[in-house]
């Protein structure tokens, strides 16, 4: 597997806390890649840029943004080289960011005008994956509720793969999910409930924005538990053995569309255009945020708010947490239902992942199971 080999080619058994050159030669691996990538995203932007981001990016940023990573692999790689015995994580990022360099660097020019058409969004993947890793990671690492568990447990490059998964067909993921949202509201249209709802203050709106959006989660997430064909599905979200923010990442197409789907067709019968767009970005952090290997409780807000501790339980293979938690943002939803399950306290499951039920391992062995005929026993 590709993973065994990464982790073989640039691991070694040496420590890998503060000062050992591990984290810098991450780091400059992380930031080579990222750097390549985004040039090649200068040189070919009509394929590789999505028409959906352009009309927001604001290129001088983006050409500092490159330029600082690129600098901060060689730098970073330099440190690491000299901190650490083997010299592999420390080349990879140098040598990216030469050849990024090599490339052209942060000043390509983009020579043809950009048209509408299809695209792949590598400049969405690297973007958002710079954004997450900066803004989880970090909390990860400082306050983990596993200490053990290392940024790359096992199975870590297959939810790389299913993040890459989403962002590179952004065209195609944003169609299919507002798809089934835009026909049904065409028909449906109340637009005397979303003018009186557009009069209430933001905050109210966007409140019950994320009120009716849970609601209709929990009753789709819960069929996809409880219908045997549908559980086949999110079965996959499940597998993984170890949380972490990218962890959430893992699911299966038709289950994100399904869901997405699901929440948006009430939302956009109900609220405004702006509101769907603010809690579609509300939902992508906070879902992302409830996957984090992160272990400091914030009681006060354990009521209100699903932190990481309560959708963990939805995640543990413990007999007692199985099938509870079905909410994503609010807990009174469980607790209404009938679901609830937090223990008091700070305990957190023991074991994650499916119980007696082998899911293949990697991306498209995990894509074609739910289609597979199920064996019988
Ligand atoms: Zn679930
Ligand atoms: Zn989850």
């Amino acid at each position: 597997m590709l993973e065994e080999k990464i982790n073989e080619a640039l691991g070694d058994a040496d420590p890998t806390g503060f000062g050992t050159g591990w984290w810098s030669g991450v780091l400059s691996a992380f930031f080579g890649v990222l750097a390549f990538g985004a040039v090649v995203c200068l040189h070919f932007p009509q394929v590789l840029s999505s028409p959906e981001l352009r009309p927001y990016y604001s290129m001088s940023i983006i050409r500092m943004l490159i330029q600082t990573v690129i600098v901060l692999a060689i730098i970073l790689g330099v440190v690491s080289a000299m901190l650490r015995r083997k010299k592999a994580l420390a080349l990879t990022g140098m040598l990216f960011a030469l050849g990024a360099t090599l490339l052209g660097g942060s000043s390509v020019p983009i020579n043809e005008p950009l048209r509408e058409g299809p695209a792949i969004g590598l400049d969405w993947f690297l973007l958002d994956m710079l954004l997450m890793t900066l803004i989880f990671s970090p909390i990860e690492v400082l306050w983990p509720a596993y200490p053990k568990q290392s940024v790359f447990r096992s199975e870590w490059l297959t939810d790389i793969w299913y993040f890459l998964s989403t962002h590179l067909p952004i065209q195609v993921t944003s169609f299919l999910i507002l798809l089934p949202a835009t026909q049904l509201s065409g028909i449906m249209n109340i637009p005397g409930v979303t003018a009186a709802i557009g009069r209430l203050p933001w905050l109210v709106q966007f409140f019950l924005a994320v009120m009716v959006a849970d609601l209709a989660e929990y009753w789709i997430h819960r069929a996809f538990h409880v219908v045997p064909w549908m559980w086949r599905f999110h079965a996959i979200h499940h597998s993984s053995k170890a949380l972490d923010w990218i962890a959430g990442s893992r699911s299966h197409l038709v289950d994100d569309i399904v869901v997405r789907g699901f929440i948006l067709i009430p939302m956009m019968l109900i609220f405004p255009h702006e509101i769907n767009v603010a809690y579609l970005l509300f939902v992508t952090f906070h879902a992302t945020w409830t996957h984090c290997n992160f272990g400091p409780n914030v009681k006060w807000l354990e009521p209100y708010l699903i932190q990481p501790r309560y959708h963990h339980w939805h995640h543990t293979s413990q007999k007692e947490a199985i099938d509870k938690n079905f909410a994503i943002h609010f807990p009174w939803i469980d607790k209404i239902f009938g679901t609830y399950y937090f223990p008091d306290g700070d305990k957190w499951p023991d074991t994650y992942g499916l119980h007696n039920e082998p899911i293949p391992r990697g991306f498209w062995a995990q894509f074609f199971y739910p289609f597979s005929r199920k064996k019988s026993a």
